[in-house]
């Protein structure tokens, strides 16, 4: 494969994005390379409110389905390949796959994103996809008519807790403070949801079942005192942790500046300390996690990238 003007690693907003403007900018040999399917982890929400232009009730996979054929139409190439590690040898990036083959780029957009966190309880990883879950847009219809736990206070807890309302009898929503971190409007349709019980100032303990799942909680509160709650599932939504492995060097050291939580240090201009290296989206120092911004971020990266590349090529 001939040098490609631009690596783009990850097809989520600001991958899409950065492969949209940078192909139709004029980049002729721009490849995303994207694991899965393109769209991002917002194709797991059910509910999009706050995308502008966007009004009715449509999904995350509803809003990210003609974001690859809009790419695709000024030539932007995928690689369904995951992206093991991103290199540099003298001014030339090496895209190292999971397939073994390795690429090479004059300049690469991150737009890895970020991942579920796991909360830490008793029992979680042993019943990790047989009644714990992370995503209510998957795994909720197995639930309709029961009863589940929701863990976490932020907007996507209270999010997905009123998604599964719908769906389920009750809804437990389990948070270890007394006040919310999320929109205040989702706080007040939380609080105005009848099927759904506020079990503040308590964390998951232990989640126990048999050969077939999860067959319940133990959830304590701050004064130690164990309340059991019969569910057959569990979903946690209690954060997410940036996918910087691709950015790992041989030496365990990063390829450009992270600061202690492993999100990547740009400037305004989503420029690494790495010349020739973008980082955009949720991977990036103060992201704001929104689809709006993360493809904010690939349009000011492209318009860089595409600069940055016609300098060096001509
Ligand atoms: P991501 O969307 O995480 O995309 C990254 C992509 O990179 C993924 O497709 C992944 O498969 C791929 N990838 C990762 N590592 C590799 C690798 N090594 N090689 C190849 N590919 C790789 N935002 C809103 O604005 N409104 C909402 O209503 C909203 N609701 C949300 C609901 C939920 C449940 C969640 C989880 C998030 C929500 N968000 C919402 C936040 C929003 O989804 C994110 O801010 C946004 O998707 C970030 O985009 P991104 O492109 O940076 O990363
Ligand atoms: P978040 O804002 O980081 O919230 C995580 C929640 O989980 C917090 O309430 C936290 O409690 C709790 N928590 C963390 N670790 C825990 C543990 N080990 N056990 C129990 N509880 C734990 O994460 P998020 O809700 O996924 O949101 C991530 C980002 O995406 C945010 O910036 C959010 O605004 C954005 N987002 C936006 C929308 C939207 O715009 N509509 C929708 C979804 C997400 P504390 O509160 O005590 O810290």
């Amino acid at each position: 494969m001939a040098i490609l003007d631009c690596a783009i690693i990850g097809g989520g907003p600001a991958g899409l994005t950065a492969g949209l403007y940078t192909t139709r900018g004029g980049l002729e040999n721009v490849v995303m390379y994207e694991k899965g399917m393109p769209g991002g982890q917002i194709t797991n929400s059910s509910e999009i409110e706050n995308y502008p232009g966007v009004t009715g009730d449509i999904t995350g996979l509803d809003l990210m389905q003609p974001w690859p054929e809009q790419c695709q139409k000024f030539g932007l190439k995928h690689e369904m390949v995951e992206v093991t590690r991103v290199s540099k040898d003298g001014d030339i990036f090496k895209i190292h796959r999971a397939d073994g083959n390795v690429d090479e780029a004059h300049s690469v957009i991150i737009g890895t994103g970020s991942r579920p966190r796991r909360a830490g309880f008793k029992g979680e990883d042993e019943f990790f996809g047989k009644g714990v879950s992370t995503c209510a847009t998957c795994d909720g219809f197995f639930y309709k008519g029961k009863d589940v736990v929701v863990v976490g206070g932020g907007d996507t807890a209270l999010e997905e807790a009123l998604y599964l309302a719908k769906i389920c009898n009750k809804v437990y929503l389990v948070h270890r403070r007394d006040s919310f971190r999320s929109a205040p409007n989702t706080i007040e349709r939380v609080k105005n949801t009848d099927n759904i019980e506020l079990v503040l100032n308590s964390t998951p303990d232990e989640v126990y079942g048999d050969a077939m799942g999860v067959t319940g909680v133990k959830v304590k509160d701050n004064d130690g005192n164990i309340r059991d709650i019969e569910v057959p599932g569990i979903f946690t939504f209690v954060g997410y942790d940036v996918n910087n492995k691709p950015l790992i060097q041989e030496d365990e050291s990063f390829l450009c500046d992270v600061n202690d939580q492993g999100e990547v240090i740009v400037n305004l201009s989503m420029k690494t300390s790495c010349d020739g290296l973008w980082a955009t989206g949720d991977i990036r120092i103060q992201a704001p996690k929104q689809v709006i911004s993360a493809a904010g971020d690939g349009a000011v990266a492209a318009l860089q990238v595409i600069s940055y590349v016609d300098e060096k090529l001509s």
